[in-house]
């Protein structure tokens, strides 16, 4: 009898999207290699992140605990007007939790051996019998699938969709973290709360989550928050982008090289605009850092040995909160696609027609959410839209709420 030979499937990036792809493809008794271009560990990706039941469901059939240290509970989400005055609330539990400790439990799961760090990817090319990757040192492996996992700048979707790249949603978000320690013991964080503040055209959010060493002692907690807020494309964007040294860079900054003239002005501007609450928060954030929104939509999520999964396929406004849900769900229907069947090209097609559907409708939701932070409206209807997703009640209903996925209309 000839034994069937192990499938084997090469990814792109060793971050949420990698890391959920390889380990459900290793359930599906798959063998995986995962090559990430860093070289440290990647832990300051994000701040805080807010964990869906469809997460944790997730994560627990990985074998991952999500019971015990996993985030901390928010039970009500509260509006604050300009004087910190609580104008809406609605209880709504949730959980929220780390970049880093999603990051974390995931790494730690999947075989040390099979991550192979420091190798960026360059070209692949499809082969008979398989596919052929190729790294800039020159490393080449040969696969019966590649998959890109490498982010909203992915070089595998460039080969695959060379026109397709993330579009600039006319807003930022300055996101930051600090000890709870550094901020005065106000009631809206000794209570746990998932606080808004909505000042015109722009959205603050912040909550609670584990501190050092996964510390969920009140006052040994981090605070973290997320602040949207417009600018133009073509004057400030590039502004923002422009480091100290006068260099200019693509569609995002890293975190030690912004300006600091770009961070007083925002910190200025937090003075004049936000809650006391938060004007509190932004002046005691010792490193806030600066994200651009991007939307990115791919046409199909594979094509022929080609899968793309997370970020690289689809790149969703935060509003949502499930970027890391969505490339750790992409990860598992892949596997559950290619568990079993000899047909590869079928079932990545299978695939891509599951979760391109997924994709899409989050984008249009996350898009919708985001539709008030603009500074200007075309008209009527859009200014009377705007208003009604920027209410109070609104934005506290519908912010990271997954319900619109299983709405049958
Ligand atoms: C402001 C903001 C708030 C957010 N809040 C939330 C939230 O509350 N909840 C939530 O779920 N999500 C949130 N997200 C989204 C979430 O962080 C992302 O969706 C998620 O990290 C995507 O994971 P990924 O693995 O697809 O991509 P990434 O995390 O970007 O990883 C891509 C990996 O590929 C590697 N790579 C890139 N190019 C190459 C190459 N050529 N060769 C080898 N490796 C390569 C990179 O180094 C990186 O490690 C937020 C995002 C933003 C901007």
């Amino acid at each position: 009898m000839t034994r069937r030979r192990q499938p084997r499937a090469v990814i792109v990036g060793g971050s949420m999207a990698g890391l959920s792809a390889g380990l459900f493809l290793r359930q599906a008794g798959w063998s995986v290699d995962i090559f990430e271009r860093t070289s440290e560990r990647l832990s300051a990706r994000g701040a805080g992140i807010l964990a869906h039941t469809e997460l944790r469901t997730l994560l627990t059939s990985l074998g991952i605990d999500t019971e015990v240290n996993f985030g901390v509970s928010i039970p009500t989400r509260v509006v604050l007007d300009a004087s910190d005055t609580v104008i809406a609330s609605r209880d709504m539990p949730q959980i929220a939790t780390g970049w880093t400790r999603v990051h974390t439990l995931l790494a730690d799961q999947f075989p040390e051996q099979h991550y192979h760090s420091g190798f960026d990817f360059q070209s692949c090319e499809t082969l008979p019998d398989g596919i052929s990757v190729r790294f800039a040192d020159g490393r080449q492996e040969m696969a019966d699938v590649l998959i890109g996992a490498d982010g909203f700048r992915s070089s595998v979707r460039r080969c695959l969709f060379p026109n397709v790249g993330p579009a600039y949603s006319g807003y930022v978000a300055w996101r930051g973290i600090l000890p709870e320690a550094l901020v005065d013991a106000a009631p809206f964080v000794r209570s746990s709360l998932f606080t808004f503040n909505l000042p015109p055209g722009e959205h603050m959010v912040g909550y609670p989550v584990a501190g050092a060493g996964e510390d969920f002692a009140v006052g040994r907690r981090s605070y973290n928050f997320v602040w949207y807020r417009p600018a133009d494309s073509l004057t400030e964007l590039p502004q923002l982008l422009t480091d100290a040294q006068g260099h200019r860079h693509e569609l995002s900054i890293p975190p030690n090289v912004i300006a600091p003239s770009v961070v007083s002005e925002m910190r200025d501007h937090a003075n004049k605009v936000l809650a006391p609450w938060f004007k509190h928060v932004v002046a005691r954030t010792p490193h806030p850092f600066l994200q651009p929104i991007y939307d990115l939509a791919v046409p199909e999520m594979a094509s022929g040995r080609v899968a793309l999964v997370g970020d690289a396929a689809f790149v969703v406004r935060p509003h949502v909160g499930a970027g890391v849900l969505k490339a750790a769900a992409d990860g598992q229907a892949l596997a559950a696609h290619l568990a079993g069947g000899d047909d590869v090209l079928a079932a990545l097609q299978r695939f891509s027609v599951e979760r391109h559907r997924v994709g899409t409708k989050m984008i249009e939701r996350a898009r919708h959410l985001g539709s008030y932070l603009r500074r200007s409206f075309d008209n009527d209807t859009q200014r009377g839209e705007a208003a009604r997703v920027g209410a109070p009640e609104a934005v506290l209903r519908e912010t990271a709420r997954l319900d619109f996925l299983y709405a049958t209309s």
